[in-house]
């Protein structure tokens, strides 16, 4: 069964507050999944969390992260930023980018975040601008596909990240004259994956690799990066991943694989979906309610405020609040407002009896939620809410208006005012 973290009677009150639509992100569930995650790992002297900026990128949530003790995992200038800005800096903060710009290498080098280099000719414009660092790491991708057992759960052969073997093991030969000491190797090869034989087969891999570039280069591999990946329950069905069996999954390839070898290996994260996904929902009224060849509700948010249905088709859980224990002998479409048919929150989904003026929760929008979010047909962005542990809720991002819809347009001379 799927819970939210609040009820009827106090959403209501929320709402007074704060109209709808908006994202409210739950802090002490954010903090008991970290310490979760930590707690699975503490085998691993030197992990490290790495928190996926894009995933929910809203300062109020990193620095609870970071007080947790996670770092800060970023691929574009202003993630950069917000890691700064919520006192990460150094080793703090690791720069997963790929296609990278100059200036965002530049910016990286100057905060000094561990760089995590996604191609082999990144080598040579990374030593153009913003330099070698001392530490470098760097991604690897298997090609083909990526299985566990007969499933397939991912393509890296088709997948624009990482390097192949042989230019991992050429580059840290590279990196090494550069003036390179200390390597890490890091992989992303599924997403989404609620498989708990995923983090422990990709760590396996990762290892092998550490063992082949010490042994073939002698440059000492000093951690792991196992990325994102793990995934979260989206539908009621589904099963939550062991955290704890993951952890252990890891170690025992790690002991199996690196502690022959004499290696001593920092195994790093860089999970987004994992740490916030549950702890977000998107709440949203029922404004309208239409009969044709099919039943719909309409609602105050749309796939502006939540891509995730539209993009991948993805399924995310509704409640309508203080409905929870009613039959759910409706069919309904529950769509928003874009000139767009695939902006349906749900497609043919059973419900309870809607009235308009309900509050419809959707689930699990606290990773790649307001995040994804856009201003296609003028849509504004919505306002994010922190639910504090002590039940008061916080204002965390207020919603956009037309004025910041406008203020790029520039030296025109039009009249935006409303
Ligand atoms: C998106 C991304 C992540 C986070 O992925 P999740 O699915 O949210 O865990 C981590 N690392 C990199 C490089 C990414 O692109």
């Amino acid at each position: 069964m799927k819970t939210l973290p609040y009820t009827l009677k106090q959403m209501r009150k929320i709402v007074e507050e704060y109209p709808t639509p908006f994202h409210i992100y739950d802090e002490a569930a954010i903090r008991a999944r970290v310490r979760a995650l930590k707690a699975a790992f503490a085998w691993n002297e030197g992990f490290k969390e790495y928190y996926a900026v894009k995933a929910c990128p809203n300062p109020a949530i990193l620095d609870i992260l970071r007080q947790e003790g996670c770092g800060m995992d970023c691929s574009s200038f202003t993630e950069l930023v917000l890691a700064k800005a919520v006192g990460c800096l150094g080793q703090n903060i690791m720069f997963s980018s790929n296609a990278t710009p100059a200036e965002d290498f530049l910016y990286a080098r100057r905060l000094d975040a561990v760089i995590n280099l996604d191609d082999y000719t990144h080598i040579d414009f990374l030593r153009r601008n913003g330099g070698i660092p001392r530490q470098i790491c760097l991604r690897y991708n298997p090609g083909g596909e990526f299985r566990l057992g007969n499933a397939i759960m991912g393509n890296p052969g088709e997948a624009k990240y990482g390097m192949t073997r042989e230019q991992i093991l050429q580059g840290v030969k590279e990196l090494r004259l550069l003036g390179a000491e200390s390597f890490g190797l890091h992989a992303f090869l599924a997403s989404n994956t609620t498989d708990n034989g995923y983090y422990p087969r990709l760590a396996a891999q990762l290892f092998e690799l550490a063992r082949e570039v010490h042994e073939q280069t002698g440059a000492s591999v000093d951690f792991v990066n196992l990325s994102g990946g793990v995934g979260i329950p989206y539908r009621p069905e589904e099963a939550e991943p062991d955290i704890r069996l993951i952890g252990q999954g890891v170690q025992e390839e790690y002991e199996r694989i690196l502690c022959p070898a004499g290696m001593k290996v920092a195994i790093k994260t860089e999970l987004g979906r994992y740490i916030t996904g549950p702890c977000g929902s998107l709440v949203t009224t029922a404004i309208h309610r239409k009969d044709t060849y099919r039943h719909y509700i309409g609602l105050d948010a749309c796939a502006a405020n939540l891509m995730r249905p539209a993009m991948y088709g993805a399924y995310h859980h509704i409640t309508v609040l203080g409905k929870e224990n009613m039959p759910c002998d409706h069919v309904y479409d529950v769509t928003g407002g874009l000139c767009e048919n695939n902006d349906k929150f749900a497609v043919e989904r059973e419900l309870p009896k809607i009235d308009i003026g309900d509050l419809i929760c959707i689930h699990d929008t606290g990773a790649h939620g307001f995040s994804m979010g856009y201003n296609y047909n003028g849509k504004l962005r919505s306002k994010e809410l922190l639910l504090k542990p002590n039940g008061t809720v916080q204002l965390i991002r207020r919603a956009e208006t037309p004025e910041d819809y406008f203020a790029t347009l520039q030296g025109l001379g039009y009249d935006l005012r409303v």
